[in-house]
């Protein structure tokens, strides 16, 4: 077990000694004149191999940790139920849908959903992330005010997320690129995304570190199944950290790019 966690330390410090140093890189750019758009482009260039191998990594996660039944041999259904009701939560309902690591909580509709191999599976992937869903109703009952930051962002970002295609798709057939107008919506828009990225991060971390301390004091998991649920949840949280910096830097990009316009 000793083993296994210097392994993850050692690959998850590169991926965030890298994320400090492109932020840290970011911040000292906008402070000398060698922030050109050039160089944020190429910052937001070098996200790109870090954000897939963040995907990589919780698939990876995930495919280990779901071969790994758990003692208790409990389903993902009902240790999200369990952890629920351990709540007092009581008007959620838990279902289940066909696909892959597409489990989410539904606060409009006050619904659980599960993928089917988190539903009805008995591995410690399984049952981090049921619990990590209900650690989102949790938020919801207990009225964690970032969860309705969140809430109340998204129908702007659903709209911005139809704008910004477009606006790639009008600066194809530009020669100069976005300029004037279509610029300053850009930049709205990716305002917008990177405000959204931004709360989604307590709220992601949160769920999570809810999910843990349940998982064990319910009896669910005991102590040592924990690496096992540690290593999926956190190569989750991993991908929400790299979609923000990714987001941040084309965010700074744009604002680069107005500047040098003016
Ligand atoms: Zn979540």
């Amino acid at each position: 077990m000793g083993h296994a966690i210097l392994i993850g330390a050692i690959t998850i410090y590169p991926f965030t000694f890298t994320m400090h140093l492109t932020l840290i890189l970011a911040a000292f750019g906008l402070q000398g004149s060698f922030l050109s758009p050039g160089f944020l482009f190429l910052l937001f260039i070098l996200m790109m191999p870090i954000s897939l191998y963040a995907q990589f990594r919780v698939s990876s996660a995930y495919n280990k940790n779901a071969q790994i039944p758990s003692r208790g041999g409990i389903t993902g259904r009902e240790a999200a139920a369990a952890v629920m009701a351990h709540a007092g939560i009581t008007d959620v309902e838990i279902t289940s849908i066909p696909g892959h690591l597409n489990d989410h909580y539904d606060p409009i509709n006050k619904r659980l959903v599960l993928s089917e191999e988190d539903y009805n599976g008995t591995s410690l992937a399984a049952l981090g992330v049921a619990a990590h869903e209900a650690g989102h109703a949790i938020q919801h009952k207990v009225g964690y005010s970032l969860l309705h930051a969140r809430m109340a962002l998204v129908p702007a970002t659903n709209f911005v997320s139809r704008v910004v295609p477009m606006l790639f798709f009008a600066s194809f057939f530009l020669t100069r690129g976005l300029s004037g107008g279509m610029l300053d919506i850009a930049i709205l828009c990716y305002a917008v995304l990177t405000v959204f990225q931004l709360v989604t991060l307590p709220v992601e971390f949160d769920a999570s570190r809810r999910a843990k301390i349940q998982l064990v004091e319910l009896g669910i998991l005991d102590r040592d199944e924990m690496t096992g649920v540690n290593q999926t949840l956190d190569a989750a949280a991993l991908t929400y950290v790299a979609a923000f910096v990714s987001s941040l830097l084309y965010l700074l990009y744009l604002i680069s790019q107005r500047r040098n316009n003016n």
